[in-house]
């Protein structure tokens, strides 16, 4: 299984792209398009990648977790600004490998695998790919437990398990879009936006319902400053309108 480059959607949360205190989309993006400009300009040798590194780091935003690295060498991949990615991999550079001019060494970004790889599988990434966009992606994808609750929670309501072919030519798309948005919500810092860098995930409690499950592994800790009642009812909502756009996909509707 692809999870971290697939053909329509891309992640960064393993290069710091969510330790930040402003984590709506526009801030990100304006994070990433500063990054791919400055880099776009920069000779390609180490000398040139790494003195461009350090000048945006100089001008980067402080990151909320000092602990966890953020590398200012993720950027966008194309120019339509929708695929987020390494712009010092040897496919984006045109054949050197600048990445040891990052936060990494080069071994360590070639290898790393977050717990996602091991969480969930095809079917829930090929889902989570037609669902989001550069931002959302990474956030969804890298909460394993969480994604396959929200779609564990979904065929349950509604019959049985969610096919990625289901989301094609329907309403479906937009209202499990709107439902995984709810990692969109949380409080920046919130364990369940670094789940690049968790392992081990408590169960939900026995005898669950569905919501229940998705909402106990939304990871909206109220340390973090999430309104987590807000939080249920809007994810309540979302799960609702969602079972009911998949049933009616189910009937045939559009
Ligand atoms: S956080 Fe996981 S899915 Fe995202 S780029 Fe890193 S390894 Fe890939
Ligand atoms: S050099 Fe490593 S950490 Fe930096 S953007 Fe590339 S893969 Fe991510």
């Amino acid at each position: 299984m692809k999870l971290c480059q697939r053909a329509r959607a891309s992640c960064g949360a393993c290069c710091g792209l969510y330790n930040r205190h402003d984590l709506g989309r526009a801030a990100v993006r304006a994070e990433l398009t500063r990054h791919t400009r400055v880099l776009a300009r920069a000779p390609r040798t180490p000398e040139g990648f790494r003195d461009a590194a350090r000048r945006l780091a100089e001008e980067a935003p402080p990151p909320l977790f000092p602990s966890i690295r953020v590398c200012q060498l993720v950027g966008f991949l194309d120019a339509e600004e929708t695929r987020v990615g390494c712009l010092a991999h040897p496919k984006a550079t045109g054949g050197v490998d600048l990445r040891a001019c990052g936060v990494y060494d080069v071994d360590t970004c070639e290898s790393f695998l977050c717990p996602s790889h091991a969480a969930i599988g095809e079917r829930e990434a090929a889902i989570a790919e037609a669902a989001t966009d550069f931002h959302l992606y990474g956030l969804v994808v890298t909460d394993g437990p969480w994604l396959r609750a929200v779609l564990d929670g979904l065929g349950a309501a509604a019959g049985r398990t969610v096919e990625p072919e289901e989301l094609r030519g329907t309403q479906l798309p937009g209202a499990l879009r709107r439902l995984l948005a709810t990692k969109e919500e949380l409080e920046p810092g919130s364990d369940g936006l670094f789940g690049a860098f968790r392992h081990g995930q408590r169960p939900p409690e026995p005898g669950s319902s569905p919501k229940e499950a998705i909402l106990e592994a939304l990871g909206a800790d109220a340390r973090s400053g999430n309104d987590v009642d807000g939080l249920e009812r809007e994810l309540f909502a979302r799960f609702d309108a969602c079972v009911a756009a998949l049933r009616w996909a189910r009937m045939g509707g559009k």
